[in-house]
């Protein structure tokens, strides 16, 4: 079988002038199911989007993914950056079939960092399953701005 070759096509190449193109470009093929579309992005970088918490899934640091981006996602008082326990349990009891997640880091304001978040990714030793060092945990959740935090992790890697 001879497969037809589109860059030989007339109609085609009409068009690639009409756009003033003159190169072939090279795409990363584009997963819907993998990857956040423009529009998807602009939506999550604005607002909080409603999505399958089985769509939910964590990088191999822990952090909370949706697609190919970090989200933040948001329970009654806290908002969480890791797949937490807390959210691992409410997902496995059935009680959140459907959360909201959002990259817009200006609507967690008034919210807590989910302190079991911070267990997930060790952050700066915390651990929520220790309550002798209450006083110094208060302290970290305070604290916590997740840019703050993605960037001390970037500084670690360079
Ligand atoms: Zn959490």
């Amino acid at each position: 079988m001879k497969l037809y070759d589109f860059k030989q096509d007339d109609k085609l190449n009409d068009l690639r002038d009409m756009m003033g193109a003159d190169s072939f470009g090279n795409f990363e093929l584009f997963d819907p199911q993998r990857h956040l579309s423009w529009q998807e992005r602009k939506a999550l970088s604005g607002q909080w989007v409603n999505v399958t918490s089985a769509s939910l899934h964590a990088y191999g640091d822990h952090t909370l993914a949706y697609k190919n981006s970090h989200v933040f996602s948001i329970t009654e008082q806290h908002f969480h950056f890791s797949l937490c326990d807390e959210l691992k349990k409410r997902i496995s009891q059935g009680r959140l079939a459907n959360t909201q997640v959002t990259l817009n880091d200006s609507l967690l304001q008034g919210r807590m960092v989910c302190e079991y978040c911070l267990h997930a990714v060790s952050y700066q030793g915390y651990d929520a399953y220790r309550r002798r060092h209450e006083e110094y945990n208060q302290r970290i959740i305070k604290k916590f701005k997740f840019s703050d935090y993605l960037q001390s992790k970037y500084k670690d890697a360079t």
